[in-house]
């Protein structure tokens, strides 16, 4: 082993800056949040290269006498706390005097500022680390931040980093909750040249809500205001229809500071317990105000982590006041605002069918033959040993389709199998006939902006899939048609079927994108379980999954099916011996 040393503050300062930088979205953060510090009431966002190249913060603040420029880029120097008993009672974002100094040494980094009564501006650089002398120029009150080739000097760094559009995301999103944070502030962001955001600063928080998600699904976002003792719990979240498939759109806010605490999240989706479907999360954006001192906000660098002085009060507060909200709202689960809809199916038996394609009473399910004539008719055994042809017996949990086969007991998902059957016809018919339908009038739909950014990168491939969709401006699109199998659901619905489960790293290739449109689609649209299906219904889907080219599997690679031989049966009975 080589001898202790020292190590090279060049080398220091890039390993601390790794707990503050990690990517372009935290140089984003840190920047507004000193804006923010700095009382701003415009914040202007810059993002070019997905932060790679370029982002520029700039804002109408209190700005950093010239004196003081230096000292702003230093490890450790701050305005915001002067003794150690302040780091119980932050009341700014800042405290720790770390961030300009960590991007600045892994950046090319100027900082531009002109405090409230000085007669000019002034500006420093600094390159990996190394500032420059400070100048004079001219500027407006307020600071102007720009960073260059972020982790120019940290390849490894750069390896890290997920797609463009992954990083794009993160930083809209993380734009979009502090907007949500500070109706007050105008907050401007544009990426790669186009507004993506923009809100009035008029302190009108459902405005920006809606500027965020939509103005359909802001009208129904639900007020969240209440007060326990010294804590008050302001905010939004979302009636029980109005859900998504992922917690990411849950957003908590402490005394001002975005905090990702995973038992203050699920605190809130507890409050939901009833209400919601399995594997669908409300959208919530809380604003907790609690005393200084009962938060250590010194966690982590990066500080979105905190600690509770008394968490279990805090998580009870949150619940409550998301409970009475939806109490408020919608007492009894199958009222409008909610997705859950009592249907009746043919048989008269009641079922609660759930979201858009729960049919109104009697209607048929949407199941449709295979186009592929092609194939010689033949018995399905032979022909690939795949599926043999199975005999319907009935239905189980209004769930699974139960069926004999030549070699015994077959139980059918029926939801993962109509997944099947209609994502190998829309494969069959891309490009030539996707069944489509248009809407009476063309409808406008306006998504967040990383739903925006998802989506622009699948809109050459929605025209030969039944969808027309323009790009109608920022982050609003015009549709004109949706697929034949989405009918029925709103434009909004569907476009948030494209985007709304998209994994954080999915890449797909050109060639790979309709196929992941369309068992989108094809998920959306398909039986749920839930659902129960009359005799003709069962007997429809067994036959058209028996065509399938691959029966066995749903688009996602789940089972269909589950196979309980004859001699597995004999066995349990006990009417043969272990083999
Ligand atoms: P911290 O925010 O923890 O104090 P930073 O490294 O982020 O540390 O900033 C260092 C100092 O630079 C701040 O304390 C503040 O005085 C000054 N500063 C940074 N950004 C701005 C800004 N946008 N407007 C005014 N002052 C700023
Ligand atoms: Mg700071």
């Amino acid at each position: 082993m080589s001898p202790i040393r020292i190590l090279p503050s060049e080398i220091a300062s890039q390993i601390a800056a790794g707990e503050v930088v990690e990517r372009p979205a935290s140089v984003v953060k840190e920047l507004v949040e000193n804006a923010l510090d700095a009382s701003a009431s415009r914040i202007a966002i810059t993002v070019e290269g997905a932060g790679r190249q370029r982002i520029e913060v700039a804002d109408n603040g209190e700005g950093i006498p010239e004196d003081e420029l230096a000292l702003a880029v230093e490890r450790h120097a701050t305005s915001k706390l002067a003794s150690s008993e302040g780091l119980f009672q932050i009341g700014t974002l800042g405290f720790r005097g770390e961030a300009l100094a960590s991007i600045g040494s892994v950046s090319r980094f100027t900082l531009t500022s002109k405090a409230a009564g000085a007669q000019a501006g002034s500006r420093i650089r600094v390159e990996g680390g190394h500032p420059a002398e400070a100048e004079m120029v001219g500027a407006p009150q307020g600071t102007l931040v720009v960073v260059q080739d972020l982790f120019y000097n940290v390849p490894a760094r750069l390896k890290f980093l997920k797609t463009d559009r992954t990083e794009r995301s993160r930083i809209a999103d993380l734009v979009s909750r502090y907007a949500l944070a500070y109706p007050e502030v105008r907050f401007t962001l544009q990426q790669e040249g186009r507004v993506q955001l923009q809100t009035g600063g008029d302190g009108d928080r459902r405005a920006v809500l809606a500027a965020i998600y939509g103005t359909e699904e802001a009208r129904q976002m639900l007020a969240v205001d209440a007060e326990y003792e010294d804590i008050r719990i302001t905010g939004f979240t979302s009636p029980p229809g109005l859900t998504r498939a992922t917690r990411r759109e849950i957003t908590f806010f402490v005394n001002g500071r975005w905090v990702q605490d995973h038992a203050l999240s699920a605190a809130l989706v507890q409050a939901y317990h009833t209400l919601l479907m399995v594997g669908r999360y409300p959208l919530a954006a809380i604003f907790l105000q609690v005393p200084p001192e009962s938060v250590d906000v010194n966690v982590h660098p990066a500080k979105s982590e905190i600690r509770l002085r008394d968490p279990r009060r805090v998580f009870a507060d949150v619940q409550r006041s998301v409970r009475r909200a939806l109490l408020a709202h919608a007492p009894v689960p199958g009222l409008e605002g909610t997705n859950l809809r009592w249907t009746q199916n043919p048989g008269g038996v009641s079922a609660w069918g759930s979201g858009p394609t729960s049919e109104a009473p009697g209607h048929p399910l949407p199941f449709t033959q295979p186009t592929r004539q092609d194939v010689p008719e033949q018995p399905a055994l032979d022909r690939r040993g795949e599926v043999p042809l199975l005999r319907p017996i009935g239905q189980v949990a209004a769930a699974y389709l139960v069926a004999e086969g030549p070699d015994g007991l077959y139980l059918v998902d029926q939801h993962a199998a109509h997944e099947r059957v209609l994502f190998e016809k829309m494969m069959a018919e891309r490009g030539a006939q996707v069944a489509s339908q248009s809407l009476l009038e063309p409808e406008f739909v306006t998504l967040s902006p990383s739903q925006a950014d998802l989506l622009d990168g699948q809109l050459s491939a929605l025209r030969t899939l039944g969808f027309q969709v323009e790009d109608f401006g920022p982050n609003t699109y015009m549709v004109r048609a949706l697929p034949a199998l989405l009918a029925g659901m709103s434009p909004q619905q569907a476009l948030l079927v494209l985007v709304e489960d998209f994994e954080e790293d999915e890449t797909p290739l050109q060639a790979e994108i309709e196929a992941r449109i369309i068992a989108r689609v094809c998920k959306r649209a398909a039986v749920r379980a839930g659902q129960v299906m009359s005799p003709e219904e069962q007997r429809a889907l067994i036959r058209d999954l028996e065509r399938c080219e691959s029966p066995r599997t749903c688009p996602h690679g789940r089972p269909t099916m589950i196979h309980l031989p004859v001699d597995l049966l004999e066995r349990q009975f006990g009417r043969r011996g272990p083999r």
